[in-house]
């Protein structure tokens, strides 16, 4: 690990068993952990404002590698005065490295999801070889091929100017065999080694660089990849990668990677961040989360809840909340919840109007704000895992004295 302030420090104030309530403090301010982190994909979080994002308390959102290459292009951007400039956010960026989107085009999973908009025909994104150097790929938005290696992904992320960038990985499918996982998390490991190389000579001399922890489902590999992510120069650590077919399998692939983790290293979950995820990695010692959740499940007309036996969701657009008068969800202080109804959400969300997308992101980001801010405090007060146990029971995240 590396420790210099000047790119990022992290302070632990407060620590509640494996819990722990924390400080990251970047180029671009504080950022108070426990903390769920919003995706602003192409440079917004899903139609929000900047201004919005702030106005819920966020302090640190994550920018997409692979989208803002393949368009507007990373160049155009950094002409533009950087990510923070453009997108006029003036509180701290992660960018991802663009790993997972390449990989997951050869992949093959949740193609959809990946490109964050249907497939048009003939400039479907596809893999044309991955190598030791890195992936060839076609782009989907215009069919031309493009290259992204591990010092693409890193010049890509200086050029985009975020407080946090991560080293480029693959991250394996859940398919993958023992062996495949093996040798990919070894390359992973020799590209780790390159994106610290690249970015000792070229990075911003105030980005912080995050390694990542591979291994699929495998204790060994698991341990392996956190020893050896901990003893490269990076300034925090994320661990991503298949993390097993449900979310028992998931704590446990926790379980096997966070005891082999500096204590007192900023640690990143990637692409994770249902409330019950979010109490149970803060269980075991996660600083932070990003996760599409509370936008894709905006997009489809879906709310949080403290619905513990629905997935802590509900669907808006049930015939049930035609004329339902009540908020979204009772007690919850979000700018939507605050002034409308679930009836008006529900004809909002069944019309496809906009605002109910807004509404709904609005809301689902506030509640998982809500999630991690309340845990925060119980930290402080030595009552996490009541509070844990209570979020888990189908309490409201306000509700938990
Ligand atoms: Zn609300």
């Amino acid at each position: 690990m590396r420790s210099d302030p000047s790119r990022l420090s992290f302070e632990i104030d407060a620590r509640d068993g494996d819990a722990r309530a924390g400080r990251l403090v970047t180029a671009h301010g504080v950022v108070e952990t426990p903390a769920f982190i919003p995706l602003a994909t192409r440079g917004s979080v899903r139609s929000l404002e900047s201004a919005d994002v702030a106005g819920l308390g966020y302090e640190l959102v994550l920018g997409n590698t692979f989208h803002l290459f393949l368009a507007p292009g990373a160049g155009r951007i950094a002409r533009l005065g950087g990510l923070h400039e453009f997108m006029a956010w003036d509180k701290a960026i992660i960018t991802d490295s663009g790993g997972f989107q390449v990989f997951s085009l050869a992949h093959g999973t949740v193609a959809d999801e990946i490109k964050g908009r249907r497939g048009r025909s003939g400039t479907e994104g596809r893999v044309l070889e991955i190598s030791e150097k890195g992936v060839r790929f076609r782009s989907y938005v215009d069919g031309s091929e493009r290259f992204m290696g591990p010092e693409e992904s890193m010049s890509v992320q200086a050029a985009l100017g975020s407080d946090i960038a991560l080293v480029f990985d693959e991250c394996t499918p859940f398919h993958a065999d023992r062996d495949y996982t093996a040798r990919s998390t070894e390359r992973t490991h020799r590209w780790l080694g390159r994106c610290l190389d690249w970015h000792a000579d070229n990075g911003p001399p105030r980005q912080a660089v995050f390694g990542i922890v591979q291994g699929g489902v495998h204790e060994d590999l698991r341990r392996e990849s956190a020893e050896t992510v901990t003893a490269a120069g990076v300034d925090g650590i994320s661990i991503g990668g298949t993390l097993g077919k449900d979310k028992p399998e998931m704590y446990g692939v926790l379980d096997m990677t966070l005891p082999h983790l500096d204590r007192r290293t900023a640690k990143h979950l990637l692409g994770i961040g249902e409330p019950d995820d979010l109490v149970e990695g803060i269980a075991r010692g996660v600083d932070v989360f990003d996760c599409a959740v509370p936008t894709r499940l905006a997009r489809h007309g879906m709310a949080l809840a403290p619905l513990p036996g629905k997935r802590h969701r509900f669907d808006v657009r049930r015939s049930a909340l035609t004329e339902d008068q009540g908020p979204l969800v009772e007690g919850c202080p979000c700018p939507a919840c605050s002034s409308y109804t679930r009836a008006y959400v529900h004809y909002l969300s069944r019309e496809q109007e906009l605002t109910a997308v807004r509404l709904l992101c609005l809301h689902n980001l506030a509640y998982l704000r809500s999630v991690v801010a309340g845990a925060r405090h119980a930290i402080f007060q030595g009552a996490f895992e009541k509070y844990r146990k209570a979020i888990l029971g189908g309490a409201a995240p306000w509700e938990v004295e």
